[in-house]
């Protein structure tokens, strides 16, 4: 292995940087060599990994151009707001479609560096790049430098093989759609309908023909997920593209691969508590709740009262007068938390979500029942099969976020002991997913043979 040496460039966001870098770890233990290629954008991002210490003299960090102006980069909002209270998330926020842009505006410096990594003399020569699959464009430059192109999907094996088969008709019309009764775990009547609309838009629609036709091409894709947790869609994939699950990549990665910025100030706070007795919620990297929607939110943890640890990280200002005083002795607020750990923590009775991917796989790690609330793109989807298929948790009733709604589904979750079952059930599924004869760590060796022996 110590002749191997892979490139991981990951998308610049929170969500697909952290599960990347812990790849990135799990390829150094097993003994090959990384260079990571973060970008000046992913590196300002204010809840990054910068450069962590580096303890393995085989990781290098190269942090890049986006093609971003300093001043434009500073006006850039990351956060995607949401309107309100019936939980409209207003993409326009988003710095996602410019990054898209301008990312693909460096692909020859990216080629150039590529191919300097590939003659690299304190490392073995580049053996492949490892790529997210936002960025389909750097499949021509490996295949011009030769070199083996392998994709990394930072979301779930489900959403994949839903893409792929809802891409497959000629005439996609929502009717239609409706009608698919093949996609596994989801049923036709739940087919999140922002997706179908999605759908429906011809610029959205090449963008996802564009990523699924490139990874047609791809040497492997590898999933942030296990055999035992999405076998069914990952089966199906297998039939149409070169997927293998190797995760959750959270699981034994070592180092930090949170925010470095992460106040562990929480830790003693939860180790005072009763196991089981914290409702812990966040809604991820990018998500920020308007006023209306915060207040209906605080109003309903507020009654529940139940003990909990809430990250904001759009400030305080806007959750209703006297909240803070009100819940004092049983509430933690901050802006940010190490939430790898904070999921493990015996204290966490259940996590009240969006349903980002990296979440979901976490709260399943720590085995952690969830409370859902999505709002766009895969967390739709996650929440049916946190509710539908794995049944470790239910989604928020009604269309609005409403406080009595809220307020019933954490007591509902967090007295329910069948939840807590099987959410434990499938946390030590993920464990022996990852242990040196599981699914995740044998699929990883075989990859890694694979180079070794014939170098692609
Ligand atoms: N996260 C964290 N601390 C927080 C909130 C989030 O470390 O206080 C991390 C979380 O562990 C996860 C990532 O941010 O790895 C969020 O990714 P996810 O896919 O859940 O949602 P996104 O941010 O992409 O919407």
């Amino acid at each position: 292995m110590e002749d191997l040496h892979f490139a991981l460039f990951p998308f610049p966001e929170q969500g697909h940087i952290a599960p990347m870098y812990q790849l990135a770890l799990h390829l150094v233990s097993r003994g090959a060599h990384v260079t990571f290629i973060n970008t000046e954008t992913g590196h300002q991002r204010p809840r990054q990994l910068l450069d962590p210490p580096n303890q393995h003299n085989t990781l290098k960090h190269l942090c890049i151009t986006d093609g971003i102006s300093t001043q434009r980069r500073a006006s850039l909002r990351h956060d995607v707001i949401v309107s309100d209270a019936n939980g409209v998330a207003d993409l326009s926020y988003s710095s996602m479609p410019i990054l898209l842009r301008s990312l693909e505006g460096q692909a020859s410096f990216l080629e150039e560096l590529l191919d300097d990594l590939k003659g690299s003399r304190d490392y073995p020569p580049l053996s492949c790049l490892i790529i997210d699959a936002f960025m389909p464009w750097t499949a021509a430059i490996s295949q011009k430098l030769q070199l083996p192109w392998i994709v990394f999907w930072t979301t779930s094996a489900t959403r994949l093989h839903y893409t792929v088969q809802t891409l497959e008709p000629n005439e996609t019309d929502l009717e239609q759609l409706k009608e698919m009764e093949n996609i596994p775990t989801l049923t036709s009547a739940s087919l999140p309908v922002f997706d179908l609309l999605k759908l429906q838009n011809p610029d959205r629609r090449q963008l996802l023909v564009e990523r699924v036709e490139a990874m047609k091409k791809a040497h492997s894709i590898l999933l942030n997920t296990f055999d035992a947790l999405e076998e069914e869609a990952i089966k199906g994939l297998q039939t149409k593209l070169p997927v293998m699950s190797l995760g959750p990549f959270c699981i034994g990665a070592g180092g930090n691969t949170e925010a470095l910025d992460a106040d562990d100030e929480c830790m003693p706070w939860l180790d005072r508590q009763t196991s089981g007795s914290v409702l812990y919620i966040s809604f991820g990297s990018k998500l920020i709740l308007q006023k209306d929607a915060l207040e209906q939110l605080a109003l309903g943890v507020e009654s529940s009262e139940v003990t909990f640890l809430w990250t904001i990280r759009g400030g305080v200002e806007d959750l209703p007068e006297g909240f803070l005083e009100r819940t004092k002795g049983r509430s933690k607020v901050m802006p940010w938390v190490s939430q790898g750990k904070v999921l493990k923590h015996r204290a966490i009775g259940a996590f009240l979500t969006h349903c980002g991917w990296n979440s979901i796989i976490e709260a399943i790690v720590g085995g952690v029942p969830m409370i859902c609330l999505p709002f766009f793109a895969d967390q739709p989807t996650n929440k049916i099969l946190v509710e539908s298929k794995w049944r470790i948790g239910r989604g928020i009733e009604g269309s609005k976020i409403a406080a009595e709604c809220i307020r019933q589904a954490i007591q509902d979750v967090m007295s329910n002991s069948n939840f807590k079952r099987e959410a434990s059930l499938l946390s030590s599924l993920a464990s022996s997913a990852m242990s040196p004869e599981g699914s995740s760590y044998q699929n990883l060796n075989f990859l890694l043979e694979k180079f070794c022996n014939h170098g692609t």
